[in-house]
């Protein structure tokens, strides 16, 4: 054989091999195209990663394919090769790698050319609806009916499936001036003068430097609490790469992609191709932007976690914006680090990366205490602002009504009657984590996890947290019949506590409860802006990506829940989020105070924290991840196993230690099985097996085999069971 004739194509499957297709008897075939192929009794499509002239399938078994439906590459080798290390360096199915590094359209089989025409109703359309007008051809009826209730375009996909005649339909409804079309930009460059950029400050102006100067890969964590101009030294990037006609990526976590962010960019690049990526999107949106990015119509890519994977044909600059966010780590499936994968790619493409953060990860510390990152730290900002003072309340002298010890009642009175507004978080929603029966002692527990139903109490029902198992909450005891008591606070409690004693102040509570509503977040937070709420109440969604600058108080009800955490990681994040949540207070020009209710005034971590600040904190929490062998000075992977009973999740953890051991690979230690954390949730038994080494390499080659000996284990087809690559989690 001359030429290639053979396809090694990943197709969406849980499984780590690639599979071989003859190529189509004409036309050429190149590495990044998708492919329609016969899989099974089915047909699937694939991403070809390679040709190849021979196959190790006998040759009459080989299938052929049955299309190439790219015309060009769609993902360029770059992509392919950032892929494909992925899938090795996880332990992924190199199928599903693919799979979610693609807008779901892509995957199944959109043409990747769209400009994604959409069409929606006008205000013709709409009166012409109402009025019955269109009543006598059903199909424009229907199509019309659709557009008005949509209230937003529509796609082919939305329209093909209310009438086959879909087509004629529309042309008609155009042509009477009920519907139009035009494509989905909605982000595409709006034109107009750009903001005045700011002077820099000096440790701002250093940290553009350090950034801009120069070509080529470098990595910098940039260090500064919120409000101290990370974003500005973001944009000053950004708009180096844009005069130099390069593309930049900013990677933000879930809750940090807000409309003020994206006005932000939008008012200092009028006539930029701002393109969004990210979960609250349309199928069609999403395509949409993708395709601008791969086209490079869109100098500027905004996006959640799976943006690492977009296409940049002209990449410049990559930002990852609150980079120890535990959301830049995917935690089901395909479990990456889109923070890591950022460094990666920034690697690979010899482009500056920068992370930001007020409180950087200890990973992050540790590689710039090994020369790998640059730090570039700005001081808090200068003039207004000014550290808060924090008082520790001590919970077991000052007792707590539902919640709130008397000190910090009293706080709150005082900020109040000074016109302040005051924050309170509690990352814990529902009226009470606990339903108890003082008679027998019994707790109500969901049944299909090993966890207390949480009380709602305006819905009157009990609810799990993990498997979101429901009912109506009882009032007696199931085992005894006496009555039941709710135990322990959560927001729902605190908000009615704080409307007890401070009856006539606005309040909103900012939880998920109060925000599942389309929009109601946005309004919540409008009234807190609009100084209209005096008392903010809510959990970890409040401590992200918002400013409440009128805020003079802020109250933490509970700082214990993470001074004892079963993961290593616990303090981390009980470091972070005190610190993130501080963060939003004073602000303005009013000094700020925080009121932290703890039973453990005296433990050394929170007097560390409270007297020296997250610098010396995070010196001291990785002097004792050193001494403890834990990360970033190990590296880990997590085998999880689960299963409808205890024994087939353990079996299989068994013989997977077991195979590691017999792999006699030095210097790996395996931890294990053991149950997990929570042993018991969704009905499913869960059980682990820790994989540690001291370094990446090792474990890397480690994992590799032992990977393809599990998938060959009898007992892996009994339970399901998944891998973890530098857990974020221990459970
Ligand atoms: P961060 O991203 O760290 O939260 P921002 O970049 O959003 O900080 O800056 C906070 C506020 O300060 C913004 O309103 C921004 O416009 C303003 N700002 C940033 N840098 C400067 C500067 N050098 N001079 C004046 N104002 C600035
Ligand atoms: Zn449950």
């Amino acid at each position: 054989m001359t030429s290639a004739t053979i396809l090694r194509v990943a197709i969406d499957a849980p499984v780590m091999q690639l599979f071989d297709y003859l190529a189509p008897a004409r036309g050429e075939v190149q590495p990044g195209q998708r492919v329609l192929v016969p899989f099974r009794q089915a047909r699937r499509i694939g991403v070809v990663l390679a040709l190849a002239d021979r196959s190790g399938v006998a040759p009459g078994k080989l299938r052929r394919t049955l299309a190439v439906l790219d015309p060009e590459p769609l993902l360029d080798a770059h992509l392919l090769e950032l892929l494909g290390w992925a899938a090795g360096y996880y332990q992924h199915p190199p199928g599903e790698v693919f799979a979610a590094a693609l807008p779901r359209l892509l995957r199944h089989g959109r043409e990747s050319a769209t400009g994604a025409v959409v069409w929606q109703a006008t205000p013709a359309g709409r009166a012409a609806l109402l009025a019955g007008e269109a009543a006598r051809a059903p199909a424009q009826a229907r199509c019309l009916a659709a557009l008005v209730d949509a209230g937003r375009p529509l796609d082919a996909g939305a329209l093909a499936v209310l009438a086959p005649r879909w087509p004629v339909a529309m042309r008609a409804l155009e042509r009477r001036g009920w519907a139009e079309r035009s494509r989905h930009d909605e982000w595409n460059a709006v034109g107009g003068s750009p903001d005045e950029p700011p002077t820099l400050t000096g440790p701002q102006a250093q940290a553009v430097a350090a950034l801009t100067d120069g070509d080529g890969y470098r990595a910098c964590l940039l260090q500064g609490v919120t409000g101290s101009g990370k974003t500005e030294v973001y944009l000053r990037g950004i708009a180096r790469e844009l005069a130099a006609g390069r593309q930049s990526l900013v990677l933000v976590p879930e809750i940090g992609l807000t409309p003020q962010l994206v006005a932000r960019f939008r008012r200092r690049f009028p006539a930029a191709g701002i393109a969004l990526l990210h979960s609250g999107l349309t199928d069609v949106q999403r395509l949409e932007s993708w395709v601008r990015a791969r086209d490079g119509r869109a100098d500027i890519v905004i996006g959640t976690r799976s943006a690492v994977f977009v296409p940049l044909p002209r990449p410049g600059l990559i930002v990852v914006d609150e980079e120890h966010d535990g959301s830049l780590k995917q935690q089901e499936g395909f479990r990456y680090s889109a923070r890591d994968l950022a460094v990666w790619r920034a690697r690979q493409l010899a482009i500056p990366v920068v992370l930001g953060s007020a409180t950087p990860s200890l990973e992050s510390l540790a590689n710039v205490d090994a020369g790998r990152y640059r730090r570039l730290l700005l001081p808090e900002r200068a003039g207004s602002a000014r550290r808060p003072a924090i008082h520790l309340v001590d919970l077991r002298r000052h007792v707590a009504q539902d919640g709130l010890a008397p000190p910090l009642v009293d706080a709150i009175g005082r900020h109040l009657a000074a016109g302040g507004q005051v924050l309170i978080y509690l990352n814990r929603r529902g009226y009470a984590p606990t339903l108890l029966c003082p008679a027998c002692g019994e707790c109500l527990e969901c049944r299909r996890c090993d966890a207390r139903l949480v009380l709602h109490r305006r819905e009157a029902r009990v609810t799990c947290h993990h498997c979101g198992a429901t009912r109506a909450a009882p009032e007696h005891c199931p085992a005894c019949g006496g009555a039941l008591v709710a135990v322990g606070q959560g927001t729902e409690r605190l908000e009615a506590a704080l409307d007890e004693l401070f009856p006539d102040v606005a309040r909103v509570r900012i939880d998920r409860d109060t925000t599942r509503a389309r929009g109601e977040l946005e309004r919540l937070l409008a009234t807190v802006a609009s100084g209209e709420a005096r008392i903010l109440l809510g959990t970890q969604m409040l401590t992200k990506g918002h400013d409440f600058p009128l805020v003079t108080l802020v109250g933490i009800i509970d700082a214990d829940q993470g001074l004892f955490g079963t993961d290593f990681r616990a303090s981390e994040k009980l470091a972070q989020t005190f610190v993130q949540v501080c963060g939003r207070a004073g602000r303005g020009e009013r000094p700020g105070e925080v009121y932290l209710q703890t039973h453990f005034p005296d433990h050394p971590l929170l007097q560390l924290l409270v007297r020296e600040g997250y610098e010396r904190f995070a010196e001291a929490a990785l002097a004792e991840r050193r001494a403890a062998g834990w990360p970033p000075y190990s590296y880990l992977a997590l085998l999880r196993a689960e299963a409808a009973t205890r024994e087939p999740a353990l079996a299989f953890l068994t013989r997977a230690r077991e195979a590691g051991e017999a792999l006699g690979a030095h210097g790996v230690r395996l931890l294990g099985p053991a149950p997990a954390p929570m042993a018991r949730r969704a009905g499913h038994h869960r059980a682990q097996l820790l994989v540690e080494t001291s370094t990446r390499p090792r474990l890397q080659r480690f994992l590799a085999d032992w990977r393809a000996r599990l998938d060959a284990l009898p007992e892996a087809g009994r339970t399901r069971w998944s891998l973890d690559v530098d857990p974020a989690e221990l459970f």
